[in-house]
């Protein structure tokens, strides 16, 4: 063995044991008086905390449907919460008083059942997308769209409105493939403070159930279609941004799940030419997209830095002049690019 190969090997051996990979620990945290919810940032964008008295984990529709009766004959005022909490504003806190309940997903998340016969997949609302696309995959099917980021849960991507990229058919928002979908909701005090209501497209109540932003009711199931497995392939054209507003056009109608991410102040625009491949297409099966790079921490770091920075200096201009306001904004830290980042759909 060549020296150079005896000290690369000395080296690893000493590096591994300081690499921890941690997952993130639970958005809810509890003491003996009080649960805090954080999102996965840490902090809300009106950086308040956010608590209620207690948390109760149902791992099955029954025990869902208990735990909002529980909530409903004690006149709480509760939330669902998941076990991403991937929100950026407030949306899973319950309103701040001494009656605060959260009902966390995280353990109702065990129900997977494909109907292959009738292309649709019925799924608990806590199971994470990550779950219900390798578990639809390995049965042969595909969902028909999904968002970028898989750290979400069905409840959540639901009651979100969140979505992947495409105008064709019925468009990249995931609720879109809803076939039905059983929420939870209040009820009198004979039906035991509360039922479940099984809707599906022909209800009235459909649509809003689905993009609820978790106010009316927590969603227990949902049965989503299905198709038959297929691959996308996936190019990254960068290139001048000329032309783009008639471009995008074109781009959207020929590739069925298209985007652009747009660069202005380089004049840079990055067209994702995204299409159904054959099952017997190779390639390296990665998903590259530019908004999930890891990065250095440094990089978050020094521009949430700056947004404070930014922030700072508008409250300062706010006290000299009354005239300004300046928000800040989570995303661009988020992704580490600058606030020119667009999709579009
Ligand atoms: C890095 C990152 C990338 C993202 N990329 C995309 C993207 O590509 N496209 C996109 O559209 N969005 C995107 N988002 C936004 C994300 O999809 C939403 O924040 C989504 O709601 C997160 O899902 P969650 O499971 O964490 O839900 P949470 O954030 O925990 O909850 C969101 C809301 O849904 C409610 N809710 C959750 N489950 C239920 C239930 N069972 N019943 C009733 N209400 C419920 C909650 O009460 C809350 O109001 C991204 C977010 C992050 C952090």
């Amino acid at each position: 063995m060549s020296n150079t190969s005896y000290y690369f090997i000395l080296w690893i051996l000493c590096i591994v044991p300081l690499i921890h990979s941690l997952t993130p620990k639970s958005p809810i945290q509890c003491n003996k008086t009080i649960c805090t919810l954080e999102n996965s940032y840490g902090t809300w964008n009106d950086r308040k905390t956010c608590y209620a008295l207690n948390v109760t984990y149902p791992t099955t529709e029954q025990q869902l449907r208990l735990a909002v009766s529980h909530v409903v004959q004690n006149n709480l005022k509760a939330k669902i919460v998941t076990k991403f909490s991937h929100t950026i504003p407030t949306l899973s806190c319950p309103l701040q008083n001494n009656h605060a309940f959260f009902i966390s997903t995280e353990k109702y998340d065990s129900g997977i059942e494909i109907d292959a016969e009738n292309l649709a997949v019925t799924v608990d609302s806590g199971v994470k997308l990550r779950e219900l696309i390798d578990e639809v995959e390995k049965n042969g099917f595909s969902l028909v769209n999904a968002p970028y980021w898989e750290g979400v849960t069905i409840g959540g991507v639901i009651s979100t409105g969140a979505h992947g990229s495409s105008w064709w058919g019925k468009g990249g928002a995931f609720h879109e493939q809803v076939l039905e979908i059983s929420v939870v909701v209040p009820a009198s005090k004979s039906e035991g403070y509360a039922k479940i209501l099984r809707l599906d497209s022909h209800h009235p109540l459909f649509n809003a159930a689905k993009v609820s932003l978790g106010v009316l009711g927590a969603i227990s199931k949902v049965k989503l279609s299905l198709e038959h497995r297929f691959k996308r392939s996936i190019t990254f054209n960068f290139t001048d941004d000329n032309d783009i507003e008639n471009v995008y056009m074109d781009h959207a109608n020929k590739y069925e799940f298209a985007d652009i991410t747009w660069y202005p102040s380089r004049h840079t625009a990055v067209y994702r030419y995204d299409f159904r491949a054959p099952l017997n297409a190779s390639g390296d099966g990665v998903f590259d997209f530019i908004g999930f790079q890891a990065n250095s921490i440094l990089v978050p770091e020094s521009v949430r830095g700056a947004g404070v920075n930014v922030e700072l200096h508008s409250i300062m201009l706010n006290l000299i002049s009354t005239s300004r306001h300046t928000s800040f904004d989570p995303w661009p830290n988020l992704f580490s690019v600058s606030t020119n980042y667009i999709l579009v759909k």
